[in-house]
């Protein structure tokens, strides 16, 4: 599923009236059946339900949405916006199908105007303004969306939050509407998955009215949000194959006192479809590693240097690097000499990351499209502080495009940035897995997927999603508090063949 922009929607919406062919106001009133369909899953007939609906096309959905529900036997109540001079056409003709309706409560609400009492028990729709907001919503609309923030009443917003911007809201200071569900139509926009709008947008669906995005030309999008559909496909053994075929990964991991993030990555690794994993480790760990992963072979690091030398390095196929190495000196030293050696592409973390963000000549030097799972704030440890995820991940597509690296900026809708600056947000997983050892899981991943054979951006996006829904599946029988990382790899086996089938 493809990210457009505003502008872009709309010439989607242009051309599949003409191409369709359909009328505007029938592809209206899709969208209003599918806020309707949306309610009726959610709330029973006893839900009263108040509409604000504003001047636009965004207004016509709300007045029609107020038809349909009443024809459902819901108590829609209806106040009309009056904001500047004239409402869209297709709003006035929907407006105009209510004649005849004694049963909806409709009123106009204008400045002049007290706001209604609204009893606790009703849920709110508001369709005030859409994507077509062109500029901050300031006076009066202002204040009908500051009134509607202050009241206890679930909202639901038609297509974005009234007041904000389909994009780029770094300059916005207007008033927006903070709403608990958002309902949108055909393809999510870039503000909801996006950190600083989670207080505006709540739980979002994009539902499909039936859009053509084949009809336009269209360059310049570089967003997908990615779903099972748009993944790369599994790859199956074959009859013949042998562990040869699936790559001899190396894993640099482990410090004293963080074991756990080696066993951790070690685990998903070898859970994720590696032929031989190798692990660096210290002298200490030795006999933890063997009876935690004993499928591994282990190499122990009396030096912190034994496998960075390029002819130790020559049976790896994939290089992983960085959770729990710590930044001592020496591991800064051995980090430096591995990365030099290498050619193999590698997958960067934790640590790893760390130290690149103090030793920064060390970028260049990193094999083409390897890839680094830094978190925000690692991410902004390897630039500069950032303020808006927005700008972010525009950072981050400059990193990717220019140093030919693949960006995994984890967090909630994980953002997976490829060499060409296209931008894939993850779906999956949940915030049950904010806590420490979900990231150590995710290079394992990534690195078993890499090692089989994946080409690194199938392997980022595949190894994203598989963490995202192995985690979603654990949360079947776990909660937000008691799931922890060894869950995660405990149900990767589900997680790959829910996405194989
Ligand atoms: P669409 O019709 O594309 O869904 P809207 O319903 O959001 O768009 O349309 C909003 C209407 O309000 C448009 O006519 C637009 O010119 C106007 N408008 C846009 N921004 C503002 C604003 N900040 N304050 C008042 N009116 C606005
Ligand atoms: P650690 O280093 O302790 O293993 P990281 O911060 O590196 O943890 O990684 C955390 C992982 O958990 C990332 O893959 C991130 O995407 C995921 N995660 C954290 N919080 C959330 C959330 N709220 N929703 C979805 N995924 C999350
Ligand atoms: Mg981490």
């Amino acid at each position: 599923m493809k990210i457009f922009k505003s502008p872009q929607i709309r010439e989607i919406d242009k051309t599949t009236i003409e191409q369709e062919p359909v009328l505007s106001i029938n592809l209206m009133e899709r969208a209003a059946w599918q806020l309707h369909k949306f309610i009726e899953e959610k709330f029973s007939k006893d839900k009263p339900i108040t509409i604000f609906a504003g001047p636009g096309n965004n207004g016509g959905d709300a007045v029609a949405l107020a038809r349909l529900l009443t024809d459902n036997n819901y108590n829609a109540n209806l106040w009309l916006l009056k904001i500047g001079k004239d409402r869209s056409a297709d709003c006035q003709a929907n407006i105009k199908r209510l004649e005849g309706y004694s049963n909806i409560q409709t009123h106009e609400l204008s400045d002049n105007d007290k706001f209604p009492e609204i009893p606790a028990n009703h849920l709110i729709v508001e369709g005030i303004f859409g994507s077509g907001l062109t500029r901050p919503a300031e006076g009066w609309p202002a204040e009908v969306i500051e009134f509607i923030n202050t009241l206890p009443n679930p909202v639901m917003s038609i297509d974005i939050p009234s007041g904000l911007f389909s994009e780029d809201n770094r300059q916005n200071n207007g008033a927006i509407i903070k709403a608990d569900y958002t309902v949108s139509f055909e393809f999510p926009k870039l503000a909801f998955v996006l950190s600083e709008n989670e207080l505006y947008v709540g739980e979002w669906q994009a539902l499909s009215i039936g859009l053509l995005p084949k009809t336009i030309n269209d360059t310049s999008t570089k967003y997908y949000y990615t779903t099972e559909n748009d993944l790369p496909l599994l790859k199956n053994r074959t009859k013949f194959a042998h562990k040869g075929h699936f790559g001899h990964a190396l894993l640099v991991a482990g410090s004293f006192g963080k074991t756990g993030a080696a066993v951790l990555a070690a685990k998903a690794c070898i859970r994720s479809g590696s032929g031989l994993l190798s692990i660096h480790i210290p002298q200490f760990s030795y006999s933890i590693m063997q009876s935690c992963v004993p499928e591994a072979m282990l190499v122990i690091d009396e030096t912190e240097q034994i496998y960075c030398q390029k002819d130790h390095l020559e049976p790896f196929t994939v290089v992983g690097a960085g959770p729990g190495i710590g930044q001592k000196k020496s591991m800064r030293e051995a980090l430096h000499t591995l990365i030099t050696n290498t050619d193999a592409p590698m997958v960067l973390d934790a640590d790893a990351l760390n130290i690149i963000s103090q030793n920064h000549e060390l970028m260049d030097l990193l094999p083409k499209g390897s890839i680094l799972t830094p978190h925000p704030k690692e991410f902004d440890r390897l630039t500069k502080k950032h303020e808006f995820h927005y700008e972010r991940i525009e950072t981050a597509r400059e990193m990717a495009e220019k140093q030919k690296l693949i960006v995994v900026l984890k967090g909630a809708n994980t953002a997976v940035i490829d060499v060409n600056g296209d931008v894939h947000f993850n779906s999956t997983g949940n915030p049950a897995m904010a806590k420490g050892g979900s990231g150590d899981v995710l290079t394992g991943i990534i690195l078993g997927l890499l090692s089989s054979g994946y080409d690194p951006i199938d392997a980022a996006r595949l190894g994203v999603f598989v963490h995202g829904r192995a985690a979603d599946l654990a949360l079947q029988k776990e909660s937000e508090e008691s799931l922890i990382a060894t869950d995660i790899i405990n149900h990767l086996g589900l997680a790959y063949k829910s996405i194989r089938e």
